[in-house]
């Protein structure tokens, strides 16, 4: 049978680079099985960090816990894709309880909550780490859509950590969620990682629900009280200068590790101590959202260019958009006055030498603030998020004044993504 690969139609975008209608057929019906499965679901809450071991499933399945404790219909989604603790912390052992029927995963009652972790599926803990990227978004894309959650208050999605293309595949696939908790420690909040996982957040027009300092200061197991021994408070001062909610800090405490030793976590057993009050703290705001706070929209929010000047990236060959533009050999870069939705200014710039993860850098460098593409793997996608850069993708190879223009009246058609690898 003829296949997608050995075909070169009227569709071939350019020399190797070909739309193929099956596959885009299979991704349309995929994507509204997606969609079908989350509009079940009020309120989905995507858990990330800028790095792994900060305690980002802690605080996922203690938040998945407190909203079941409070009432709430709960389900807690595991796609930590190389570190999958979840199973762990709930003590759910091998053989794991993965059940299919009706082609559906069906998700495991513990806790109060309902449970699925990509763990089930991975058949070692270094599974994951020897596949190539599209495999992993591949099981990632598949696994959102087929567990079968029913109707849901909340679905809690532990997500991998870091700003890569595995949080971007989560983010960009669940639909119309209520935003992003993300989860840091004081050590952490001094490093650059947290600033770009808000960073991205507000690329992908996720709202962040707000900024958690975990592990902020140590509770005494003998009189219970709190001392800090890193400099804490970090975490609030990073939130109020990003403008973003700091929902509170959760000292280290031996028993929040210890309570998953019974596969509950620790706000299932204990409600009187400073650190369940924190915990308390923390997820009141996520308990008291209402459907308002995310009305449904059938668009992915896009972010708001206001309050800063707005510079558009175009990269050029021949001074069109060049599809490719991570081989192009010009930049060209727009100041554009939002207001009056006039171009004030035009620059050539020459990029430096194509490696990994300098453009966006040396882009945000230059003061852009949005590229226009043709084609941009989902990776360069979170590169630029984390610089600040808005990306759009499937742009025609037109001359850059006529995009922007498009862009700024919003009559810009992008089409497929040449590049989704
Ligand atoms: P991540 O998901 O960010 O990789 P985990 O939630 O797996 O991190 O937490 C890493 C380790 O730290 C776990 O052993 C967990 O029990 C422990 N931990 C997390 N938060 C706390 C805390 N507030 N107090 C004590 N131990 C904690």
């Amino acid at each position: 049978m003829e296949t997608c690969k050995d075909r070169r139609t009227s569709e071939t975008v350019d020399n190797d680079q070909t739309v193929c209608p099956e596959k885009s057929r299979q991704d349309d019906m995929e994507r509204q099985a997606l969609d079908d499965r989350m509009s079940l679901i009020r309120h989905k809450i995507i858990v990330l960090s800028g790095k792994g071991g900060v305690g980002k499933s802690t605080v996922a399945a203690n938040m998945a816990v407190s909203l079941a404790l409070a009432g709430k219909k709960v389900g807690l989604l595991d796609v930590d894709i190389h570190g999958p603790s979840i199973p762990r912390m709930l003590k759910l052992q091998e053989p794991f309880p993965v059940e299919i029927r009706d082609e559906a995963i069906q998700p495991v009652e513990k806790a109060g909550i309902k449970v699925m972790s990509i763990g089930f599926l991975l058949k070692g803990r270094d599974e994951a780490v020897i596949w190539r990227g599209p495999l992993k978004m591949g099981l990632i894309k598949q696994f959102l859509k087929d567990v079968e959650w029913g109707s849901l208050d909340y679905l809690v999605i532990d997500s991998p950590p870091g700003t890569g293309d595995e949080p971007l595949s989560v983010c960009q696939l669940v639909k119309n969620p209520a935003g992003a908790v993300v989860v840091t420690t004081p050590q952490d909040v001094a490093t650059a990682d947290v600033r770009k996982s808000v960073n991205f957040c507000k690329q992908l027009g996720l709202p962040v629900l707000g900024v958690i300092e975990n592990m902020s200061g140590f509770v005494c197991p003998k009189c219970g009280e709190v001392t800090d021994i890193f400099k804490s408070g970090g975490g609030e001062r990073m939130a109020r200068e990003m403008g973003v909610p700091f929902l509170g800090r959760i000292p280290i405490d031996p028993a929040v590790g210890e309570a998953c030793d019974d596969g509950k976590p620790f706000v299932y057993h204990y409600n009187k101590t400073e650190t369940a009050k924190a915990f308390e703290r923390v997820i009141a705001p996520i308990l008291a959202l209402s459907d308002h706070d995310h009305e449904q929209s059938s668009e992915p929010k896009t972010h708001k260019e206001g309050d800063r000047n707005m510079k558009i990236a175009i990269p050029l060959a021949d001074g069109k958009l060049c599809m490719h533009f991570g081989h192009c050999a010009q930049f060209a870069l727009l100041a554009v006055d939002e207001k009056a939705k006039k171009i004030t200014d035009k620059q050539l710039l020459t990029p430096p030498p194509h490696e990994p993860g300098v453009l966006p850098r040396w882009l945000h460098e230059q003061g852009a603030t949005v590229i226009i593409a043709g084609g941009m793997g989902s990776r360069a996608q979170g590169l630029f998020a984390e610089n600040g850069i808005k990306v759009v993708v499937g742009a025609p190879a037109e001359a850059p004044e006529k995009l922007v223009s498009q862009y700024l009246a919003g009559t810009l058609v992008s089409g497929a993504n040449v590049c989704d690898h």
